[in-house]
Order: C-alpha cells, then sequence, then structure tokens
C-alpha cells in the first residue's frame, strides 16, 4: 500500500510523536498517529476472493477466467445483501490500527483510515452511483457513551462526503446490547445479534438503495441481521462495506 500522500497536507501543530504501533518518530506533519512504514504493511483485500461475502480464497480454487467466484458458504446460503465491499484484511497491522482507534479511542488515527479510503475509492469502479443513502451500524446507547464515537459512523461519514451520498444515522437502531462477538462461534454470532435492530421510520428506507457499514466483517451476521431489517422495512438493494475482512 503507498502511504506516501497520506503525510501530505497534514500541518502539525502539535510536537513530535512517536509511531503508536512501531515506536519510531512520526513525521511531524502526520497526524494520523501512525508511521508511513506501518501504514504501508495493511494489506488490501487482493483477488482471489468471493464475489459476495469478500472472503478471501485461495487461488487454487479459482480459475483465473472466473471473474466472480463464490465461496462455499455462499454456495449454499442467501443473504440479505448483495455483495460486501472490504478494503483491507484484517491481520497484522490492520487489526492494531482498529484496536488503537476503537478501543484506546484514539481518533487521529481516522485521518490515515480516511486517506487509505480515499486511495482505494480513486483506484476501484465502486458502482454507488445508484445508492441512495448510507447506513453505519449502529452501537447500543450505552456502548456509544462510553466510547464516545461510533466507528462505524465515522466511516460511513468518509464515504458520504466522497460520494456525495446522504448519510442516514438516525433510523436503524441498535435496541439491545450484545456481547463481544469475538469469542463466539458463527452460530452463536447469529443468535447473538438476533433482533438487535429496530428501524425508526420504515418509510425512510422504502424502495432505497442503501450501502452498509461497519468496521469489520468476520461472519457476517451482524450485516446480516441489519440487512434482514432494512429488507423488512421494503429497502431495494443493501450493499455492505467494511474497512477489513476478517479470512473467517
Ligand atoms: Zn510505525
Ligand atoms: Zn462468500
Amino acid at each position: 500500500m503507498n502511504f506516501k500522500k497520506i503525510e501530505e497536507g497534514f500541518v502539525s501543530l502539535f510536537l513530535p510523536a512517536n509511531c503508536k504501533i512501531c515506536n519510531k518518530p512520526l513525521n511531524p506533519r502526520n497526524r494520523s498517529l501512525i508511521c508511513e512504514e506501518c501504514w504501508n504493511k495493511v494489506e488490501w483485500l487482493e483477488p482471489p476472493y468471493c464475489s459476495i461475502c469478500s472472503k478471501p480464497l485461495p487461488a487454487y480454487e479459482t480459475s483465473p477466467k472466473n471473474s466472480f467466484p463464490i465461496c462455499r458458504k455462499c454456495e449454499k446460503n442467501s443473504f440479505h445483501f448483495k455483495k460486501v465491499f472490504a478494503l483491507t484484511l484484517y491481520e497484522g497491522i490492520m487489526k492494531r490500527i482498529i484496536h488503537i482507534f476503537k478501543y484506546e479511542k484514539k481518533m487521529s488515527v481516522i485521518k490515515g483510515i480516511k486517506k487509505i479510503m480515499e486511495i482505494y475509492f480513486s483506484r476501484n469502479h465502486l458502482p454507488f452511483s445508484h445508492l441512495h443513502m448510507i447506513v453505519p451500524i449502529p452501537l447500543y446507547r450505552r456502548k456509544l457513551k462510553e466510547r464516545g464515537f461510533n466507528q462505524a459512523e465515522l466511516l460511513a461519514r468518509i464515504i458520504s462526503k466522497y460520494f456525495n451520498i446522504k448519510l442516514n444515522k438516525n433510523n436503524l437502531k441498535r435496541i439491545k446490547s450484545t456481547q463481544s462477538q469475538t469469542k463466539l462461534s458463527a452460530n452463536e454470532r447469529i443468535k447473538n445479534v438476533k433482533g438487535v435492530f429496530k428501524v425508526k421510520n420504515g418509510k425512510e428506507f422504502w424502495e432505497k438503495n442503501i450501502l452498509l457499514v461497519d468496521d469489520i466483517y468476520t461472519t457476517g451476521a451482524t450485516v446480516e441481521e441489519a440487512a434482514k431489517i432494512l429488507k423488512r422495512a421494503k429497502a431495494k438493494e443493501i450493499y455492505v462495506f467494511v474497512l477489513a475482512r476478517a479470512n473467517f
């Protein structure tokens, strides 16, 4: 990943600090808390991957002629969303970056994330022109208060600005708190998120093409549950964008 551009345009008002990952001194113009070298180690999601859920696929399972390979899970199941767009792999450095962003609440990291998202958007022709709105996966009230921000909403804002598509952040609600999904199996995750979302005003999603946004996609249980609720509110087509895709 070429991160050269990331440092451009940053004017530092602060004293030089060290990279939150490798601890080397940061270029004073870099305000993303993470050095260029570390950003360059982030792995983009590269083909071959499933054309529906973006799961990375081993090269031997796909024929080079097949531009729409499908993973085994997507062969067997159908989802309420049409397709997942994933920017990076949820591995190595990206795991640490997301951890610093979410759990250490280092908001400056979003500056670097914004840059890599913009690089991704400029390189890929994403079929977003027919979208009516962008909907971030909501946090439960208490969690939002604890963390102070919804990471999915910050990502959704970046997409909304870049493509000039309306952000709709108040109509999909999380009405139950859920336990952390990290230690749960695929089936437990499905149960864990069942009934956690609610649509406030059904009319807002009626016949709309919607991009759901979240930070990480692991089994897809959360976005699938949200997509199901949006479909129930008669949304037309649902797509998903995630910052990082776990190879699960
Ligand atoms: Zn570093
Ligand atoms: Zn798949």
